[in-house]
């Protein structure tokens, strides 16, 4: 990008420099510097959002700047690491102004939550794509994985589940009676990060439901050689997707909409340690496949979510 345009880009995101410890140096040399304390594991994971596939061409900047970090934030909640930095990679049909005032509030606001800097990136001009690099700390060998659910574990899941798929379904023109906090949970969804956190030393396998329940603990399933059976009457839902479901019969839509960002892991029947808030919804069974105990009957529910490349 022109030098003109990078100052505005350095006027919007260059706000501070870096505060937490492990990041000696952020935005303005050719990399940022990051010293990790002995005894600790890098986690880094990315993800990018691109217009009209990921989000609407109208999109409230702000929600989008908060959208964009907290989806990355919830991988390193899954993994138990603590954020401590993140990259931006901002592509940019053009410079507007006002677009990246709002966009970058929205996204710097939600960082200093979580004592995370941004401490680099690239911009380019193209059509708006937006990618988080998010870079978090776990102490050596107790990162979650997915691959650790053992026979027997009891199935949890933090907050509700299908309130950001019924804000999508709002936006699409569904009429809800109470549309706030479905819209809320679609626009600015809050990463678990304490609560991953607090998972450390307590839970088997931990994922974040990106892509729907059925879909998550589906990799949970596959990558720890097991299955599991789910609880309908114990899945947390809200008053308003409870009314979805009566309204329209797809009973399915909690477990198969993505965008929770809600944790899903798994723990030892017999553990005594006390537990982030969360509901359990089912336990882990030997039979591979996940089931689904409805009005007294176990049926197969079939594991599939939002596929990127139907
Ligand atoms: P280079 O040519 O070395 O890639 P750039 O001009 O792209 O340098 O970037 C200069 C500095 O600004 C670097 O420290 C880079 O990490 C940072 N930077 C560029 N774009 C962004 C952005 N969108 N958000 C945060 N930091 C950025
Ligand atoms: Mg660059």
């Amino acid at each position: 990008m022109a030098v003109a345009e990078f100052d505005l880009i350095r006027r919007y995101f260059a706000v501070h420099a870096p505060r937490h410890p492990f990041n000696q140096l952020g935005i303005g040399d050719d990399c940022a510097l990051l010293n990790l304390p002995a005894g600790h594991q890098l986690a880094v994971t990315a993800d990018t959002m691109v217009e009209n596939v990921h989000f609407f061409a109208d999109a409230d900047p702000e929600l989008l700047g908060h959208k964009l970090l907290a989806v990355n934030l919830s991988d390193l909640a899954a993994m138990g690491a603590e954020p401590f930095a993140v990259t931006l990679a901002l592509t940019l049909p053009k410079v507007d102004e006002t677009w990246l005032e709002a966009f970058s509030r929205g996204f710097i606001n939600l960082a200093r939550q979580h004592n995370v800097d941004l401490i680099g990136g690239d911009t380019t001009s193209g059509p708006l794509t937006l990618t988080v690099q998010a870079m978090g700390a776990v102490p050596q060998g107790r990162a979650l994985l997915r691959s650790g659910s053992q026979v027997g574990d009891l199935i949890y899941v933090t907050g509700q589940l299908g309130n950001a798929g019924l804000g999508l379904k709002i936006k699409q023109g569904y009429v809800c009676a109470d549309p706030e906090l479905a819209l809320r949970c679609f626009n600015q969804p809050k990463p678990r990060v304490s609560e991953g956190l607090a998972l450390r030393s307590i839970a088997n396998a931990c994922i974040d439901i990106s892509d729907g329940l059925a879909a998550d603990l589906g990799h949970i399933l596959q990558q720890s050689g097991v299955g599991a059976c789910l609880q309908w009457d114990n899945l947390p839902l809200s008053a308003s997707v409870a009314e979805f479901i009566n309204h329209s019969g797809d009973w399915r839509m909690p477990l198969i909409a993505g965008d929770d960002y809600e944790l899903c892991f798994t723990v030892p029947a017999d553990c005594s340690h006390a537990l982030p808030a969360a509901t359990c919804v089912g336990i882990i069974e030997a039979e591979p496949g996940l089931r689904m105990r409805k009005a007294g009957r176990v049926e197969a529910f079939e594991v599939k979510g939002f596929e990127h490349f139907s």
